[in-house]
């Protein structure tokens, strides 16, 4: 169930088994975005049904937190237009020609072009993996990122984190939502699900620089800045 944050933002939950981050919807007056498309067609096709049971208008807009294949691989399917950073986009260009095959599949897990955590969870959310397919962005931009969607303002911007290196935090300025990406999370393509402390510490300086009051990250929460602090103190007990 799509469960409301704030005025104008709402949020698909998060499902562990299958993988699939929180997706976010952000209303405007003049157009609605979704944050991320979500796993496969078939989640992004849960998330609109709920929206569209919630009457809330269909989203004509995708912005893409980072590559990993659950925030992407059903990018196809969106209606609208997405939009990516450059750095996202060229990740998204290569990995556009993989061959989806269980030979193929086993080949990227051994040279680690694929990780282990992904590569389980992509055999969870698919039955047929001949139908994946993984394409680039409508909109491409670099730097950041403002967007005007009729009462209600969206900062993208780039931050360095432990996570993935194409990362970017969404803010939706007038309700002071974040929506964070993964980018807490170790890095499971290089790292293992590791992390790189400096990494971390510079991403968790910066981003507490936005006056964020909801902070969304893919997988866990939604937390308020308190709970955030707390999540991190445990990434920092147990990880660093
Ligand atoms: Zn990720």
């Amino acid at each position: 169930m799509i469960k409301q944050i704030s005025d104008h933002v709402y949020v698909m939950p998060f499902d562990g088994e299958r993988d699939r981050p929180h997706i976010g919807y952000i209303q405007g007056e003049q157009f609605s975005v979704l944050v991320d498309v979500g796993n496969s067609p078939e989640h992004l096709s849960e998330v609109l049904n709920e929206t569209q049971e919630n009457n809330l208008p269909e989203p004509t807009l995708a912005i893409i937190t980072h590559w990993h294949w659950d925030h992407t691989f059903a990018m196809h399917a969106f209606k609208g237009k997405t939009i990516a950073h450059k750095k996202t986009n060229d990740i998204l260009s290569q990995v556009s020609t993989w061959e989806w095959t269980k030979d193929a599949m086993m080949e990227r897990l051994r040279t680690g072009e694929e990780c282990q955590f992904c590569h389980h969870h992509i055999l969870i959310e698919y039955d047929d993996i001949s139908e994946m397919k993984v394409v680039t962005a409508d909109i491409v931009y670099d730097n950041t990122l403002s967007l005007d969607l009729g009462n209600l303002t969206v900062h993208v911007v780039p931050i360095d984190n432990p996570h993935s290196d194409d990362g970017v935090v969404l803010f939706v300025e007038e309700e002071k939502v974040l929506f964070a990406g993964d980018a807490d999370s170790g890095e499971y393509y290089k790292l293992d699900g590791g992390y790189d402390s400096d990494r971390f510490y510079h991403y968790v300086k910066t981003v507490d620089q936005f006056p964020y009051e909801t902070y969304i990250h893919g997988h866990v929460g939604p937390f308020n800045r308190e709970e955030t602090q707390r999540f991190r103190q445990t990434i920092i007990d147990e990880e660093l």
